[in-house]
């Protein structure tokens, strides 16, 4: 029942007129067709939504809590077989699937609890007659579009606080893990999802479906994640119809690591960092900033835990490096590679593709790069770690912040003085010291500048399915 190839609409699986393939990248082979839906089935699963809203912004916050909690249940207790099935459709590590479902139900948990705190407050009067109160209400009808490098856990990461604060759901997965999405929504359904509460529109034209979205005065909010151009230009949409935006966008992560770390920490450290997923998340270390007295020691360690790393399929045994998702990754992979070699870098791992298939990527060191090298500016999507050296902790936080992203930022240090003075001037939304692992649901996770607006997750996550009103009683 897990394996579910229909989209969902008000309560009902819906097969659709056309259909479109989900690929394994592993091998190329398709696993499944699921319905192609546009324009007219969004608008469909919109008024599903607006027709579930009073009833469901109207239930007691303790019973949304306990589907929540009964959702989160429902998919631990299935945690092999999602996990199964990401790695069929997304390619990452079979462990690393288990993780993300793990961490896909903490959302679901965390919010579970959060929703039922969602407190107003007073404020002290400031005429005798009148009391001042601010409440919280859930905002409407929300909208989410998320990526298929997390295909479960950016899904969870907003349906937990929208349906906790009250709100109901369109969910538009991405067209590469529409399979993970359709199991999520299943068990969603088995743990007693109301009618019309949450839908998932599968479609191969996102840009319709996306539109329909962002131009319906009746979605009050839209929460995206994925990269910084679509997320400006659904923004730039949403401003038609006011409604509010989260954006969860791409990064350019620096990780400073400075002659005073724990060499053996920051190797491993940064490894995990920069290989999660192959180099796939948004979070993952871009750009390896390496103080001039270690640098050497550090490329031949970091070097050396990079090249036995091993690379396949992610059902199989023991394999750390999956395939990258398509074949457009693969080339802006390659293309980086080249160019950054062309400009005078060199490759001390990797650097080629892999015999294991045609998208498998060899895990890849390059020295030598330097801040205005395009793989040094772009978001390179891949297991391919530059390293750049610098000569002090000014020029390396000028660097690191030598970027119009901001999302997450690593660094490596054991003075606990240039910790605070180095956290406190990186222009990221999140920094991680000494430490590969940010993400966590009971925190806000999210950045600034070309990476975002808003946050995900922690006591913040909430508030972004919430508007507030303030009441002012009169005649007292
Ligand atoms: P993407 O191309 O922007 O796609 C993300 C989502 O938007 C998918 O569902 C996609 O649908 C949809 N989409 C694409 N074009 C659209 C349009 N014109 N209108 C409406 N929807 C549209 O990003 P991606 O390459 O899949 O994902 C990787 C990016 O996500 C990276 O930049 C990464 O850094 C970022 N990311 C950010 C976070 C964060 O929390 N900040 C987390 C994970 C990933 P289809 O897939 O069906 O085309």
């Amino acid at each position: 029942m897990l394996f579910r190839k229909d989209a969902y609409i008000a309560g009902a699986w819906v097969s659709g007129k056309r259909r479109f393939r989900v690929d394994d990248p592993a091998t190329g082979e398709t696993i499944a067709e699921v319905p192609d839906l546009g324009a007219a089935e969004t608008e469909a699963a919109i008024a599903a939504a607006h027709e579930a809203f009073p009833a469901w912004a109207g239930e007691l916050a303790e019973t949304r809590s306990a589907l929540l909690m009964r959702w989160h249940d429902a998919l631990m207790a299935r945690a092999d077989d999602v996990a199964t099935l990401m790695t069929r459709e997304c390619g990452k590590p079979l462990a690393e699937s288990k993780g993300e479902v793990a961490y896909a139900a903490s959302f679901l948990k965390w919010f579970a609890e959060e929703g039922r705190r969602a407190y107003g407050r007073t404020i002290p009067t400031t005429v005798s007659s009148r009391r001042y109160v601010v409440t919280r209400a859930p905002i409407g009808v929300a909208a989410a579009i998320t990526p298929w490098n997390f295909p479960a856990a950016m899904i969870a990461r907003k349906a937990g606080p929208a349906l906790a604060a009250g709100c109901t759901l369109v969910v538009k997965p991405p067209h590469q893990t529409s399979l993970t999405a359709l199991a999520l929504m299943q068990l969603a359904e088995e743990a007693g999802l109301p009618q019309g509460v949450m839908n998932m529109v599968t479609t191969s034209d996102a840009q319709a479906v996306g539109a329909a979205l962002c131009d319906s005065e009746r979605v009050r909010k839209l929460s995206f994640t994925g990269s910084t151009a679509v997320g400006k230009s659904l923004a730039a949409l949403s401003a038609g119809t006011m409604k509010r935006v989260s954006m969860e966008l791409g990064g350019n992560a620096p990780a400073l690591v400075f002659a005073d770390c724990d060499l053996d920490v920051a190797v491993r450290e940064v490894a995990i960092a920069k290989f999660r997923n192959s180099g796939q998340t948004c979070v993952c270390v871009n750009r390896v900033l390496v103080e001039d007295s270690i640098h050497d020691a550090f490329v031949e360690a970091f070097s050396a835990h990079v090249a036995a790393m091993k690379v396949g399929p992610g059902l199989e045994d023991g394999v750390q490096i999956g395939p990258l998702i398509d074949d457009k990754a693969m080339e802006k992979v390659t293309r980086l590679v080249q160019s950054a070699k062309d400009a005078g870098a060199q490759v001390v791992v990797g650097g080629e593709k892999h015999s294991a298939g045609a998208r498998f990527y060899q895990p890849t060191v390059i020295s030598g790069v330097s801040q205005d090298m395009a793989i040094a500016q772009e978001e390179i999507f891949g297991p391919v770690a530059p390293i750049i050296r610098f000569r002090d902790e000014a020029e390396a936080l000028a660097l690191a912040n030598a970027t119009p992203y901001g999302l997450a930022a690593y660094a490596f240090t054991q003075s606990l003085a240039r910790a605070w003075r180095v956290s406190e001037k990186l222009a990221f939304g999140m920094v991680s010291l000494n430490d590969g692992i940010l993400s966590t649901a009971v925190a806000p996770f999210g950045g600034v500048k070309d990476s975002g607006l808003g946050r995900e997750g922690g006591g913040e996550g909430l508030d972004e399915y919430l508007d507030v009103k303030f009441t002012s009683f009169g005649g007292i």
